[in-house]
């Protein structure tokens, strides 16, 4: 018997949706058609114990731990050089593990390293497209490399196009692609083979404000259609925009992760800004406050730190400093940023000229 692939593909699809709504089904060679989930239960994808990587004498990863569940979006947001393309070179198999453990999709690195492969999709940190192949080329050549079937490979390259909105540039070789359409463009191929993990190193960089944006949205896209992603940075904005989760890392360590709230949380819930006509005075009386956690002073004025809603405890503030006959010049209220994260954890800050550091506040710079 002889039938046709993409009928077997349908029914295979049907008998698998029943069973549980997955499609768990390799047709042949190497293509791994483990589908993703669209409502990602809480489970572990990436599992990261104690991994090491040094090269030479020099650590670049020195015994990092964390754990990325199915569905999220998780970043690694650190300076260059902070070893983030260096574990993830070592979970995508490309540096062999040194010391501790990683698990990718269930697979642990050293010994499923082909599976692992089969499970992941990679946009590395450099432009990797080859510059005289079409769009179109670019996905066919990959599908083909991953030995997916002709049917499949074609209709999965047209929804690609259309979810990175290359549809229209099918036919352009890659060296007149824009930046941020060859960007684009790499993301359609790791997402090839319907991979369960995507990885994305920088994937924004150099890259126009404007770009980012939009590489942002399908970033989001691709989350939302049930790919779990894995992504480095070192845009404070990018890592507080995008993820679920953020592991601050720098000189190869992680220093403190969690989710983009909680981390800001832990610097007191809002920041207020205050210039007045005494601030030794206000200082003083301010610190008295049970709202007030932490005061900073600054050239002009200072920085209070609340435990509360800053909105709930700004008329305590105001009432305070009026009664005391201490009269406001300037007052400011803000959520704590991920650069005041970075900055209070790191004791640094990372200066980009793609960001516009517009009123960053340095709160007790050196660490905890
Ligand atoms: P990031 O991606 O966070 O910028 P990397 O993982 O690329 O950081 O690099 C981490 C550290 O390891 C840096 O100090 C870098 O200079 C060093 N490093 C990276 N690759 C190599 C290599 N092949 N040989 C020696 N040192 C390297
Ligand atoms: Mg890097």
């Amino acid at each position: 018997m002889n039938y046709d692939k993409e009928f077997i593909w349908g029914i295979c699809r049907i008998l698998q949706k029943g069973k549980d709504n997955s499609i768990p089904l390799s047709l042949s060679g190497r293509w791994n058609a483990m589908a993703a989930q669209p409502h990602p239960e809480k489970e572990a994808i990436i599992t990261v114990e104690d991994l090491e990587y040094a090269y030479g004498d020099f650590k670049a990863v020195d015994g990092i731990s964390f754990t990325v569940n199915k569905g999220e979006v998780f970043s690694f947001l650190g300076p260059n050089g902070a070893g983030k393309s260096t574990a993830i070179n070592v979970l995508i198999t490309l540096l062999s593990l040194q010391k501790g453990r990683a698990s990718v999709a269930g697979y642990d690195v050293t010994r499923d390293p082909q599976k692992v492969r089969e499970s992941i999709g990679i946009v590395f940190q450099e432009i990797t497209l080859d510059r005289d192949m079409t769009v179109w080329e670019i996905l066919e050549f990959h599908g083909k490399l991953y030995s997916m079937p002709r049917e499949e490979r074609h209709k999965r390259i047209e929804e690609l196009l259309m979810l990175v909105q290359l549809e229209n540039k099918r036919d352009i070789r890659t060296k007149n692609l824009s930046g941020g359409m060859k960007r684009r463009l790499e993301i359609a191929r790791g997402l090839m083979t319907r991979p369960k993990v995507l990885f994305l190193d920088e994937p924004t960089i150099g890259l126009d404000p404007q770009t980012r944006m939009r590489m942002w949205d399908y970033i989001r896209k691709v989350n939302r259609e049930g790919t779990t992603i894995f992504l480095t940075t070192h845009y404070m904005d990018e890592a507080d925009q995008l993820s679920d989760k953020i592991s601050i890392i720098d000189n190869g360590r992680i220093i403190i992760s969690g989710p983009n709230w909680q981390l800001k949380n832990t610097l007191g819930q809002d920041i207020i800004y205050l210039e007045t006509s005494d601030n030794e005075a206000a200082t003083q009386l301010l610190n008295t406050l049970p709202s007030v956690r932490h005061i900073t002073r600054k050239l002009r004025g200072f920085l209070v730190s609340v435990h509360k809603d800053g909105t709930k405890a700004l008329p305590n503030i105001i009432e305070r400093l009026r009664e005391n006959r201490i009269r406001i010049n300037t007052i400011n209220l803000k959520k704590p940023s991920m650069d005041d994260v970075f900055v209070h954890y790191t004791g640094k800050e990372i200066r980009d000229d793609h960001m516009g550091r517009n009123g960053t506040v340095t709160l007790r710079p050196g660490g905890h």
